[in-house]
């Protein structure tokens, strides 16, 4: 099966982190990682667990999500609403295809959110794209164990099926990643681009195309030296 880490974000129920460990042993994953979970470890998560312990002890628990995608080289978030800059949107099958396929590159994570608040903007902005389970739109919440069961099986169904992305190299670290957005809000600052007093959803926006565009580290080592020239500049050289 593919690296994919299950992130559970804010989990605020102990049955329900021990109900997507079932979910996730189930269709044979095992990475579970949480973000300051409410109360855990817990006997109720052991006991709706029904034989998953294992998962639960190896589970990672985190501060934040930039501390549970660190590692990976792809990002999704699920989510049963709309969120304030749109990304591109798949349904559960497509998002478990594309997930397989970029798991070729590295760890992949897939995000859940907090069973009354879900995932803020802030934290859907870590991600690349938006996943959404079709269900009735006047009813859309599903519980979070429930959420996970269903793409933790779709992305068995999609092992195999999905496309190899074709690169030279593989996508670059999210450490990479945010060095060249801290770089790039640097020099847009510097050169009196971006304004501080009002930066509106500028750097927001350059992260969701920058993310879009998937570069490896050669790639963002052609942009740093971009920045760095605009930042230094010198004469053509002849
Ligand atoms: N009231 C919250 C819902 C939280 S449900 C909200 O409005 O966002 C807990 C989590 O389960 C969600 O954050 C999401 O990760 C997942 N989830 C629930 N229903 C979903 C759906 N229809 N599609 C995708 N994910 C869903």
């Amino acid at each position: 099966m593919p690296d994919v880490r299950i992130i559970l974000v804010r989990p605020q129920h102990p049955g329900n982190i021990g109900a997507c460990a079932r979910a996730m042993k189930n269709m044979g994953l095992n990475r579970l990682v949480l973000v300051a979970p409410q109360r855990f470890p817990a006997e109720e998560a052991v006991a709706r667990a029904a034989g998953a312990d294992d998962i639960l002890e190896a589970a990672e628990v985190v501060d934040d999500v930039p501390a549970a995608v660190a590692e990976c080289v792809f990002v999704a978030a699920t989510s049963a609403r709309d969120h304030t800059i749109p990304l591109p949107r798949q349904d559960a099958r497509a998002a478990a295809a594309t997930l397989c396929a970029r798991a070729g590159s590295g760890p992949v994570g897939l995000l859940f959110g907090a069973e009354r608040t879900g995932l803020t903007n802030e934290e859907v902005d870590f991600a690349h794209v938006l996943v959404q389970i079709p269900v009735d739109p006047r009813f859309a919440s599903l519980n979070l164990a429930a959420a996970v069961q269903i793409l933790c099986y779709e992305i068995r169904c999609a092992v195999h099926t999905g496309e190899v992305p074709a690169r030279d190299y593989p996508p670059a670290s999210q450490e990479a990643f945010n060095l060249f957005l801290g770089h790039l809000e640097k020099t847009i600052t510097d050169i009196g681009f971006l304004n501080e007093r009002h930066p509106r959803k500028l750097m927001r926006r350059l992260t969701r195309l920058f993310r879009r565009a998937l570069p490896d580290d050669n790639e963002l080592q052609i942009l740093r030296g971009i920045l760095s020239a605009v930042e230094n500049p010198h004469p053509p050289r002849k």
